[in-house]
């Protein structure tokens, strides 16, 4: 390469190759049209197999490595002290340092069982914005779950590279009032719920600084805390130079403890685990553990999967691993954009967001545009989408119903799963269904359960 320029390639490499596949099966529209008939035109109740790309969600769908497979043959199933435990404690507190690590079955248990503890009628739990299990958990305390993401996070089209971030102002201003309803803050990284949109380390910050003025516990829902910490490092001046694992540390370092869904970032197919520091509050989670879970060392789960997920926690805080990551997921969402479908911006992490008002403004937001999007996307092309919209969050507790912030079309993508021909594929199916977009319909609702109705319900097109 004498008397050349170093090289500058364009193409994103998987930082691996296929080791063993999995076959998909092809559909014909008329066969996906009645599977989603007889699903009651909800995704959810689609069989796997009618699907041929599945963006449902990227928990526990991603394809563990040859060295987590590896893991798997090394786990001890000792009911109590497994040195499977250990592995797995010891994996988490490289990143996370906490005094106490509960393994759950996945990452509801562990909000299940901080919001029993913490939780109840009258308190209030800011976050920048709850997931929707981590809402329905809150609620099903009797607390209130307020979301203070900052104005540019409410906006599908703004601008920012933190569109993660806490409104300081709004979470002072509610400790100001409430601070003794309120026993926790927690923030979501990435924040899942907006878009996948990470938080920066300046805000992270400036969220502690709130709480120890108030005295106050700082919570992360970290699920994604590996994509979070590579914005940092992409987008945060002073930052780019680090190691992602220390920037981890660095966020760890910030709060008091975390809940965590191991289905996300850490790899695996199943898991979860909640940390924290202090003693009280963990003796009375673990009491909670074993009455709901298992025995503190193995959770909800199997001695394999604590092997698999401290495997998983080494893989994904790799530099080659998150700039693909990132950059493929961009990808996605770069060629959407390109073709003048609108998506939320700037691209999240693990996922994009298609804007299913704006495309189908025709479709008021309690005709659920969402539903009648991510319907289309399946019967063209057997891509599986979810909505978070008005179908998810639009039932309040009272019973009313209400437009959602946003009515979003999630396209989430499994890690390490699927090919850039498959992208591809999933860009053309969007293109397709954006160009008919004036011929959809909307939805009602024909059948709900009392709570997290976006799972169950069924529905009728309308017109
Ligand atoms: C997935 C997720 C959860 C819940 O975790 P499960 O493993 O699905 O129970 C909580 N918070 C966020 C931000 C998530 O993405």
């Amino acid at each position: 390469m004498r008397g050349m320029d170093a090289p500058i390639f364009n193409t994103i490499i998987e930082p691996f190759r296929i080791h063993s596949v999995e076959p998909l099966r092809m559909t014909t529209p008329e066969q996906r049209k009645t599977a989603i008939a007889t699903a009651g035109y909800n995704l959810f109740k689609v069989n796997a197999q009618d699907v041929l790309i599945d963006l449902l969600t990227d928990s526990g769908t991603g394809a563990m490595s040859r060295d987590q497979w590896a893991a798997i043959q090394h786990g001890d199933e000792s009911y109590a002290g497994s040195p499977s435990f250990f592995i797995f404690r010891d994996a988490v507190r490289e990143l996370f340092p906490f005094d106490h690590v509960l393994p759950t079955h996945q990452g509801r248990a562990a909000e299940k069982i901080i919001f029993s503890v913490l939780g109840g009628a009258g308190k209030v739990i800011p976050n920048n914005t709850h997931f929707d299990t981590t809402r329905a958990n809150v609620e099903a305390s009797g607390a209130t779950a307020v979301d203070l993401v900052i104005a540019e996070g409410r906006d599908p089209q703004a601008v920012h590279p933190f569109k993660g971030n806490m409104d300081i102002e709004a979470l002072e201003s509610l400790l100001r009032e409430r601070a003794d309803d309120v026993p926790v803050v927690f923030i979501t990284i990435t924040n899942n719920s907006g878009g996948g949109q990470p938080v920066s380390l300046a805000n992270l910050h400036a969220v502690r600084d709130v709480c120890d003025k108030y005295g106050k516990m700082l919570f992360l829902d970290a699920c994604r805390f590996a994509e979070n910490a590579w914005f940092i490092h992409e987008r945060e001046a002073g930052h780019g130079d680090r190691d992602v694992a220390d920037i981890v540390r660095e966020i760890a370092s910030l709060a008091d403890g975390m809940t965590m869904s191991a289905k996300k970032d850490p790899m695996g197919n199943i898991g979860g685990w909640l940390a924290m520091n202090d003693d009280d509050l963990a003796r009375d989670c673990r009491n909670v553990l074993i009455l709901t879970e298992g025995f503190p060392t193995y959770g909800g789960l199997a001695g394999r999967d604590l092997e698999a997920l401290a495997q998983g926690l080494k893989e994904v805080v790799s530099h080659d691993y998150l700039r693909y990551r990132i950059r493929s997921t961009g990808y996605l969402g770069d060629a959407l954009v390109k073709a003048g479908v609108p998506v939320l911006t700037p691209i999240g992490g693990h996922a994009v967001y298609l804007d299913a008002r704006a495309l189908l403004p025709h479709i008021p937001p309690l005709e659920y545009p969402g539903e009648a999007l991510a319907v289309a996307l399946y019967e063209a092309g057997g891509v599986r989408s979810v909505e978070i919209g008005t179908v998810m969050f639009g039932r309040q507790p009272d019973g009313s119903e209400v437009p959602a912030a946003l009515d979003l079309v999630r396209l989430a993508i499994p890690r390490r799963t699927y090919t850039q021909s498959h992208i591809d594929y999933v860009i053309e199916v969007c293109q397709h269904v954006a160009r008919h977009a004036a011929d959809l319909r909307g939805y009602r609702i024909v059948d709900e359960p009392p709570a997290l109705r976006h799972f169950t319900a069924t529905f009728e097109p309308l017109g």
